[in-house]
């Protein structure tokens, strides 16, 4: 490591690495999806003690001045910052249960992803109402994609999931399973076949899940989804004000914030502090202070404002929109873990879930510079 850099910035560091991404030199084995669910356009890398989810793929990380080539076999390889090594990192390898089939054959891979490190995620049904017309999707999303490509499977069956997630835990050691969904035409919005999914893998398997939906229809399919074993949900707002969430999201925006404050409020009394948390793309067009503003009015119900930086995704309507700079996101990274830790709300407080994994955002690696 350049001895510039000191163990007390490596937030800082950190934070411009995702934000500018990796420019890959020469590289063309480094195994990733086309679309999908979650960061799709990412890799995995663990620099310094941080495993974080690094745009490879995004127009920004073309230009970026962080440049990485010829990785050793393990993944190792030596970062550099305009030509000069700054550290070595490690990207992370492929899993050992991306080699074995579900009891029908379908490789686990089309199942169920690793992300980051340790963390079994999966998009439950790979369709969305939303999804297919322009008016009603959200313009970031590429849920679509991954089926185009074959790389999924449309509907992960309960049998599927409990099948991965065994084998996940067995061979790789993965340490909680997020399920996530694309929003079915009935008015539980995901929540029934999440219910089945998360009774099907505690029936196999002791892992912490997190859920991920639209809020449902009535709120009882909390108490259902927590006492088939779900341990925390994601509602995710993605944008805060109703003039962005109107322009990105059209579809979903028809769900108002309101209605998600009471879902909040009732899945909070459910899942507890913390274990309700909502993903905000910070770069859509809200401004630092209508994120900031929201997100303390989440940590005062007791919801995880889990922030992260947007970063587009090929083929989709967004795909040429600019992401946030370094600046921006600090503006918001610094005040908001200081708002987390006064809340005793941290990403290492919270049970399972994005916010728990922390890797597709910086903020757990600012929460760890405040309270050291
Ligand atoms: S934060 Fe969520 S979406 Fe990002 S890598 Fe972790 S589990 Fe996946």
């Amino acid at each position: 490591m350049s001895s510039t850099i000191t163990q007390t910035n490596n937030h800082i560091l950190l934070n411009e690495i995702q934000t500018q991404g990796i420019r890959l030199e020469g590289i063309s084995d480094l195994t990733t999806r086309e679309g999908g669910a979650g960061p799709t356009d990412h890799k995995a890398v663990t620099i310094f003690d941080s495993t974080i989810m690094i745009p490879v793929f995004s127009q920004s990380a073309k230009k970026s001045p962080f440049t990485v080539s010829s990785p050793s076999r393990m993944g190792y390889a030596s970062l550099k910052k305009n030509e000069k090594i700054i550290t070595t990192i490690r990207f992370i390898g492929e899993p050992k249960f991306y080699k074995e089939n579900s009891s029908d054959g379908i490789p686990f891979w089309k199942i169920a992803r690793l992300h980051s490190k340790d963390v079994l995620a999966t998009t439950v049904l790979q369709n969305c109402i939303r999804y297919k017309n322009q008016e009603t999707s959200c313009q970031f999303c590429a849920i679509g994609e991954s089926l185009k490509h074959n790389t999924t499977i449309a509907y992960k069956k309960p049998h599927h999931l409990a099948e991965v997630a065994q084998r996940a835990v067995e061979l790789d050691g993965i340490s909680q399973f997020i399920m996530t969904t694309g929003t079915p035409g009935s008015s539980d919005r995901g929540a029934k076949i999440l219910l089945e999914s998360v009774t099907a893998v505690r029936d196999v398997v002791d892992i912490p899940i997190q859920i991920q939906c639209e809020p449902p229809d009535t709120f009882e399919w909390f108490t259902l989804l927590k006492d088939a074993g779900a341990s925390s949900i994601g509602m995710h707002l993605e944008a805060v004000s109703d003039s962005i969430r109107k322009k990105v999201m059209p579809g979903k925006a028809e769900v108002s914030l309101l209605y998600y404050f009471e879902a909040f409020k009732a899945a909070v009394s459910i899942f507890g502090k913390g274990n309700v948390s909502t993903y905000i793309l910070a770069g859509l067009g809200d401004t630092q202070e209508e994120i900031l503003k929201m997100s303390q009015k989440l940590i005062h119900m007791g919801v995880y404002p889990f922030v992260v930086p947007f970063v587009p995704i090929r083929n989709t309507p967004l795909e040429n929109h600019s992401s946030p700079d370094k600046e921006f996101m600090h503006g918001i990274l610094a005040p908001l873990s200081q708002a987390l830790i006064a809340a005793e709300m941290t990403s290492d407080t919270i049970s399972s879930g994005c916010a728990k994994c922390g890797a597709c955002s910086t903020l757990s690696t600012f929460e760890k510079n405040h309270s050291s």
